[in-house]
């Protein structure tokens, strides 16, 4: 038996794992689409130990299955410093300061809580600007930059727990502190408005490039999947060797063509199967929970059978169902499955 990534051949007792299209993690489904005897087990342990986490607990899709009620707030776990994805405070007195979200035990649910910063104020009334430790400027910058910094209040150290050995860390780098004020976010308050920035790197187009691979194989079949000319797209989902071109363009309108780029749509995810325009090429698309929209190039100029392979599925986890999405033009949902 030869596994669609690695390529091994293995026999069968290499391959009692069972793969999902979908990772569990973004949700269980009546009639789901899994692979049995096309991925090997080691592959499979790879991409759950490896891609999926970053998937789950680190994309804003990821945080979203909290916010939207998919996943217990008690599951919540925060990568800290390590986090791909930046939390910051929006509105109200710590606006700008940098924030984390950790599940609170006290409070059985996710709060948000500063991380380690200081804050410098340029004049009396102006707002505050938030640096990590390692970002702090020189003296020099707020100097030049006219910071009157021995106005009262206008160094802010976060969170209050850790001021002393902040402040050491100011005072080596040649701060001084005439007066002096910290004030802490109220770590009681779950729904302070926060903007968060995140980097998509290259464990999480793999592990979306995985989802749209999965896809084709099981709508294809494993001895489809084998031919030469997807062997790019395998060996950077299975190795994070790069390909030649672009696999994947990442986009914020919706698959769906009659959903807004902003604004309320479909709460579920969309895969979708087609030859491109060129009719040469495969092209995917994933859209988990309906946020961004991945297009996969998972074959370039395919010498294979040119079968029809035009599929698309709507992912409910609502209510653990799949609905075949229907055929051009609008690709609207067409059947209960
Ligand atoms: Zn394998």
């Amino acid at each position: 038996m030869i596994c669609i990534y690695c390529l091994e051949d293995q026999i069968q007792s290499f391959f009692t794992k069972v793969e999902h299209i979908v990772p569990q993690s973004f949700g269980r489904f009546k009639n789901n689409l899994t692979l049995h005897n096309f991925v090997c087990d080691g592959c499979n342990k790879y991409f759950g130990d490896n891609l999926e986490i970053a998937l789950g607990r680190d994309t804003y899709e990821g945080r979203l299955r909290f916010d939207y009620g998919l996943m217990q707030p008690s599951k919540f776990k925060s990568l800290g410093k390590q986090s791909r994805l930046t939390v910051r405070i929006h509105e109200g007195e710590f606006k700008g300061a940098y924030a984390y979200r950790e599940y609170s035990e006290v409070q059985q649910q996710i709060i948000i809580k500063p991380v380690p910063q200081v804050g410098f104020r340029k004049l009396v009334d102006s707002e505050i600007e938030y640096y990590l430790l390692d970002q702090i400027p020189t003296t020099q910058h707020f100097d030049q930059n006219g910071y009157d910094l021995d106005q009262p209040g206008s160094i802010r150290i976060l969170p209050s727990t850790e001021v002393e050995s902040i402040k050491a860390i100011l005072l080596e780098k040649g701060f001084t502190f005439k007066s002096h004020k910290d004030v802490n976010p109220d770590e009681s308050e779950p729904s302070l408005l926060c903007k968060i920035e995140g980097v998509i790197d290259e464990s999480i187009i793999r592990a979306v490039a995985k989802i749209a691979f999965n896809y084709l194989a099981y709508w294809q079949g494993p001895q489809f999947m084998l031919e030469a000319d997807f062997n790019s797209t395998r060996q950077f989902i299975r190795y994070g060797v790069k390909p030649q071109y672009p696999l994947i363009k990442i986009r914020q309108e919706a698959i769906l063509c009659d959903e807004p780029v902003s604004g309320k749509r479909r709460s579920g995810h969309l895969l979708t199967v087609d030859w491109a325009a060129d009719k040469r090429s495969i092209v995917a698309q994933v859209s988990l929970l309906n946020w961004l929209t991945y297009s996969v190039s998972l074959a370039r100029d395919f010498s294979g059978e040119h079968r029809v392979i035009q599929r698309g599925d709507f992912f409910d986890p609502y209510n653990q169902r799949i609905l075949q999405l229907g055929a051009k033009p609008n690709l609207a949902l067409q059947t209960d499955r």
